[in-house]
């Protein structure tokens, strides 16, 4: 009987839903650089289990850290010693994670018939946006397709949306969601598909550009981690392959590829948020990517899509050494970003990763663009920190419009630039 008790009191352990109540996320604004390393030998204590939502890299750009309850104390009184400034962005994390999922179970009452009844402005399921994919396909056959490119460690299909109007054509990829927890982009992701689909035929730009390029969009690129932030933790943002010798699992897929693979700005700790795995393209869901670019071979544009902090970026993230197209890149971006902000007035900075965020190593379009892929962009996507990572429904369709008119100039520019 005890054995039973202790067995079932496991098991509501192991299905709990990681539970946030008390933590705060501070946005720390490091004044010179000893404050800056300060923060970094703070980030290095893992008994705090800080998670950094943005790293302490220099003076210019502040840091924002999900504090734990327990560590809220100590945290607080290492700032004030060492007189670093912080403000209190989110009070309290569980409180935004329960009005998110009162949102959804308000809007989940209604099951769509179609893509056309499908709501775009809540978050849903891996399930649901699995259905929605399938539905777009049946709805659109001879435009739209579904291709699956691999799976995950634990054995999900890698679904990519093709759209075609014809054979042979070069593609320009699009993907969201390789970090889980930016649930923005898989929400911007769905918007877009349904986007493309409804344009086809009544946009002339967009039209222009399905009559010469085949689009790929991988919505949920990290489904393994998204079903896990959906049942188990909201927070988390690696793969789910376990690493062997260590408790914590996961491997930062932005950090994986084989670009400057181990090199600075990306860790050799599996518990960190930023661990590299072992060898470069070890994670199936990088590997499948990977494999898809190189069996295509003719990807002109390629897009990967991330949140939070708006920012449009070019390659390189691993090195100073500016890319050959550095000029062009920034050209398009700024006509990209200008395109963007016309919407809603929403500021974007734009630039190369490593000048615009930090130096960060093994990234997915420094690799994309060292094989011969051009147009290689990333986003982060709204907001600046306000809610970071928990970004309120209402505004998944204001951020997927006003990134779709950023998308439309790089995909515009790609189209009247052939190389
Ligand atoms: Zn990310």
């Amino acid at each position: 009987m005890k054995c039973l008790l202790v067995l079932i009191a496991l098991s509501v352990a192991a299905f709990a839903k990681e539970n946030f109540v008390g933590h705060q996320v501070l946005r720390i604004t490091p004044k010179n650089e000893a404050e800056v390393i300060l923060l970094k030998e703070l980030s290095q204590l893992e008994h705090l289990e800080l998670d950094f939502w943005r790293e302490p890299i220099d003076v210019s750009l502040p840091v924002d850290a999900r504090v734990p309850f327990h560590s809220l104390q100590p945290v607080r009184s290492f700032l004030a010693y060492n007189e670093i400034h912080y403000d209190i962005m989110i009070a309290d994390l569980q409180d935004l994670l329960d009005a998110e999922q009162q949102e959804m179970t308000k809007s989940r009452a209604l099951q769509p018939r179609s893509t056309d009844d499908f709501n775009y402005a809540t978050y849903h399921t891996l399930s649901e946006i699995n259905s929605f994919i399938d539905a777009l396909v049946q709805e659109n056959p001879n435009l739209v397709s579904k291709i699956v490119i691999g799976q995950s460690y634990e054995g999900r299909p890698l679904n990519v949306l093709k759209f075609s109007t014809g054979a042979n054509r070069p593609g320009i990829w699009i993907d969201t969601g390789i970090h889980s927890r930016e649930w923005v982009t898989q929400a911007s992701g769905t918007w877009f598909a349904k986007k493309i689909a409804t344009d086809y035929g009544r946009d002339a730009a967009l039209t222009a550009i399905l009559d010469r390029f085949d689009i790929f969009l991988e919505i949920v690129t990290n489904p393994d981690g998204f079903q896990f932030t959906h049942t188990s933790n909201r927070m988390w943002r690696k793969t789910r392959k376990p690493n062997s010798g260590s408790r914590c699992a996961g491997v930062d897929p932005n950090r994986n590829w084989d670009a400057g693979f181990g090199g600075a700005g990306s860790s050799s700790n599996p518990c960190s948020e930023t661990y590299r795995g072992t060898y470069a393209h070890s994670e199936p869901e990088v590997k499948a990517i990977v494999d898809f670019v190189t069996s295509h071979g003719n990807l002109k544009a390629f897009v990967s899509i991330h949140s939070y902090s708006q920012m449009l970026l070019y390659p390189y993230g691993y090195t100073k050494t500016p890319c050959r197209d550095q000029a062009e890149l920034h050209e398009v971006a700024q006509r990209a970003v200008a395109a963007l902000t016309s919407l809603y007035g929403t500021k974007y900075a734009y630039g190369s990763i490593i000048n615009v965020i930090y130096q960060a190593s093994g990234g997915t379009i420094d690799w994309t663009y060292d094989q011969g892929i051009k147009y290689s962009y990333t986003f982060e996507l709204r907001d600046t920190g306000r809610y970071g990572f928990i970004l309120p429904a209402n505004q998944i369709v204001p951020t997927a419009q006003e990134t779709w008119q950023a998308l439309m100039v790089i995909m515009d520019h790609t189209k009247n630039n052939p190389y």
